[in-house]
């Protein structure tokens, strides 16, 4: 018996995991307390209601025998694909529905997409970043070239001299909310047009950004879809956490060694993956509807308003932040030099907020701090007064 060795590379704890042991036990010695939580980003405000009568009519239709249905398309049914092409189309992007895959979640689809490329790659990831990235190429035993992401890049690591295959961009990002620019994208693309790379775009707050010269997705630079797959979570913008969907674009123009990369996906899809259930997925579709459309805006109004809040009080507080505007996350620098999980320690045991060190999306991370603004806004409001006392 052999064991997949590269797994003993990983740290031994996901960043969330030790969190959550540790918010338990300061919850277990203090019951009076009353911890807001401003860490994982999962207190997303509840399904919108287009989203929830979607669900309720797929429910009816799969306990009839006239409309049940049982396995579907892999890839995802037509009408959501085609809900999908209708939004990229709104975006200034052209999309085949068949370019389109829906999947679980983008956390799965962005592990899985490594089952396309060998191991010998040299992958390229940003630091600090959702670590998904990272522990998926240790589990494969990649080797990893680290993109610096600092205060001097405003967070947004360029192409240097450097030879990478597979490349991660996450825009807006997280953990810093910093956003690409389209001239900044336009150099990613040129570098992986010059090196034959394959950029993995994580777009998975794209429904953040209000200004629209900022891009939104990669497929809106000129020849990005001849070297960038982009994948897509509904988590965020529309409170699909629990409910769980996504989607992946892997366009047709993407061939490398003379393989169409959209295919093989499609081969790796219909071999490992049975698709997400109908239910979900006609969830999903109305979301893309007007109505929902509509309604997931009121959702965005009130996690914009959320950032602007706590980004405006930091700042009242001389602490220096980023991000918050284009995206849900402010990153901040930790007061007096201490690290991430001091400071994490100190807002725990002195305010009772929950926010994520840094350091757990990279070593760049070390002595940074991300908040969330995925909360109630009356949380947000009593986050900002604790705050305010702890800087004073
Ligand atoms: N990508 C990024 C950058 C994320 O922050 C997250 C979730 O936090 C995901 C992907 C995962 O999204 P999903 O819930 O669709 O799996």
């Amino acid at each position: 018996m052999q064991l997949n060795e590269h797994y003993r590379n990983l740290e031994e704890s996901y960043l969330f995991t030790r969190i959550g042991r540790l918010v338990a036990a300061y919850g277990q010695e203090h019951p009076e307390a009353e911890i807001i939580r401003l860490g994982i980003g999962d207190v997303t405000r509840p399904l919108v209601p287009a989203v929830v009568e979607a669900l309720h009519r797929a429910v009816a239709e799969m306990g009839d025998a006239a409309t049940f249905r049982g396995y579907g398309d892999e890839q995802g049914y037509g009408f959501l694909r085609e809900a999908i092409a209708g939004y990229y189309q709104g975006k200034g992007v052209s999309l085949d529905p068949d370019e389109i895959f829906v999947s679980d979640g983008a956390k799965s689809d962005l592990g899985n997409i490594l089952d396309l490329f060998g191991t010998d790659n040299v992958v390229a990831i940003p630091n600090p970043v959702y670590p998904v990235y990272l522990d998926t190429n240790i589990m494969a035993g990649r080797k990893v070239v680290f993109l610096e992401a600092n205060e001097e890049n405003d967070f947004l690591p360029m192409p240097g001299k450097m030879q990478a295959d597979i490349i991660y961009l996450c825009s807006p990002n997280n953990p810093t909310g910093a956003v690409y620019t389209r001239s900044q994208l336009e150099q990613w693309v040129a570098y992986a047009l010059d090196h034959g790379s394959v950029i993995l775009f994580d777009a998975a707050y794209e429904a953040f950004i209000t200004d629209p010269d900022l891009p939104s997705s990669i497929y809106q630079i000129p020849g990005a879809k001849s070297c960038a797959i982009e994948f897509c979570s509904l988590s965020k913008t529309a409170g699909f956490t629990g409910t769980r969907c996504g989607y992946t674009v892997v366009p047709a123009e993407l061939i490398r060694e003379g393989v169409s990369l959209r295919k093989w996906w499609l081969r790796r899809q219909t071999t490992k993956f049975n698709g997400v259930s109908y239910i979900v997925q006609r969830g999903a579709e109305a979301v893309f509807s007007p109505t929902g459309q509509e309604q997931i805006q009121e959702s965005l109004k009130v996690y914009r308003e959320n950032a602007r809040i706590l980004r405006t009080a930091l700042e009242k507080q001389g602490v220096a932040c980023w991000g918050g505007i284009h995206s849900p996350y402010i990153w901040l620098k930790c007061p007096d030099g201490m690290d991430s999980w001091q400071y994490f320690d100190a807002l725990l045991h002195r305010c009772q907020l929950v926010g994520t060190p840094g350091c757990g999306f990279g070593s760049c991370g070390e002595g940074y701090f991300r908040l969330t603004a995925f909360n109630t806004i009356e949380n947000t409001r009593r986050a900002v007064e604790r705050l305010e006392n702890f800087y004073k």
